[in-house]
């Protein structure tokens, strides 16, 4: 298949290309290079510098390659940002999706696998969380997303176009080699945060509260390895390819890991002590996010295989052979 990758030269993206082009498919990235990396996009794509919400790039882009499918990866996605500058993401997210909604009408594309969150769901009520549990986003980037997975049902239904939406928990790790890897400026995940200490980068690690209603007090998430969620993508495009109606997914491994977990995990990966720091909740966070998989199992076939120490272990060889990440200039933008 040729698929139309946006977004190509993020983190999740520049993975998914990866594998895309591991299995012989052909890849076009369109990638505005805002946050991600040049040189985080496989040699054997075929690149183009633009923006999604220009309809002259799509259209550029899209005449000049006909695609079987899109991979839209292209979203602004930091929630502490989002509060703050909402706009900026309501035109982002939401005008991208807009945008390339129309642009797959006029060219005549009709599947669409998307980038969604567990971030739709809000403050969940129970836990695991299914995918039909209540949505109520606590920020703009969660409430981003839900529009967008608004839009492409309605406009599916009306233009003919079929997508799978997969709502991502946790995602951390990266290619066993290291040679791509996370890179986002300002840095707010956990796992890399963490390894910035051994990395002699930060004294310690900041924990966001202990007084949460978990077993030792910190949040618990449930991570996944970026190559298992690139495994789910190939598997949802060839769920459209034999003609699958359109549907939404989580994916997750299914099982939490609170924050001191994955730090005592990154102490056993690095053999680094790893001096930790209790420091103040951060605004926003719910207690325990973890994902019912179930219907990624049932309807693709999806089984997630590695577990957070192959995760933090694969994030490692990245960190330590890229301390500084990608050398393409994109800190001096900033
Ligand atoms: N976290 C933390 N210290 C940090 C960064 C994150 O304790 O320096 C916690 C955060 O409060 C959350 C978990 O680690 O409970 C995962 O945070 P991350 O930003 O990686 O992902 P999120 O769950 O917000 O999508």
């Amino acid at each position: 298949m040729r698929i139309l990758v946006i977004g190509g030269a993020g983190y999740i993206g520049s993975h998914n290309v990866h594998a895309l082009i591991e299995r012989g498919d052909e890849v076009v990235v369109l990638d505005n290079l805002a946050t991600g990396h040049r040189q985080a996009v496989h040699p054997a794509a075929r690149f183009y510098e633009g923006d999604l919400r220009s309809a002259a790039d799509l259209d550029k882009v899209l005449a000049e390659n006909r695609v079987d499918a899109v991979m839209h990866f292209a979203a602004f996605s930091l929630v502490g940002e989002s509060v703050q500058k909402p706009l900026k993401y309501f035109n982002n997210n939401v005008g991208g999706m807009m945008s390339l909604l129309e642009a797959m009408e006029r060219h005549g594309v009709d599947r669409l696998v998307f980038s969604s969150t567990a971030a739709v769901y809000g403050e969940p009520k129970t836990v695991p969380i299914v995918e039909d549990a209540e949505k109520d986003p606590t920020n703009p980037y969660g409430e981003s997303k839900l529009i967008m997975e608004r839009m492409m049902r309605w406009a599916g239904q009306a233009c003919g176009i079929r997508s799978v939406i997969l709502r991502y928990f946790n995602v951390g790790g990266a290619l066993e080699d290291g040679s791509i890897g996370e890179d986002h400026r300002p840095e707010s995940h956990l796992i890399p945060l963490i390894l910035q200490v051994p990395l002699g980068r930060r004294p310690h690690i900041s924990i966001f509260g202990d007084d949460y209603p978990t077993q030792d007090g910190t949040c618990i998430r449930d991570y996944l390895h970026v190559m298992d969620l690139a495994d789910a993508h190939l598997r949802a495009l060839d769920y459209l390819a034999a003609g699958g109606e359109s549907t939404v997914c989580n994916l997750g491994n299914g099982q939490g890991f609170s924050v001191l977990e994955m730090v005592e995990a990154a102490r056993r990966v690095t053999g680094h002590p790893l001096p930790a720091k209790i420091e103040g909740r951060r605004a926003g966070d719910p207690a325990r996010l973890v994902a019912s998989s179930d219907r990624a199992k049932a309807v693709l076939g999806w089984q997630p295989h590695a577990g957070i120490e192959e995760i933090i272990r694969t994030a490692w060889t990245w960190h330590q052979k890229h301390p500084a990440g990608f050398e393409d200039g994109q800190a001096a933008k900033r």
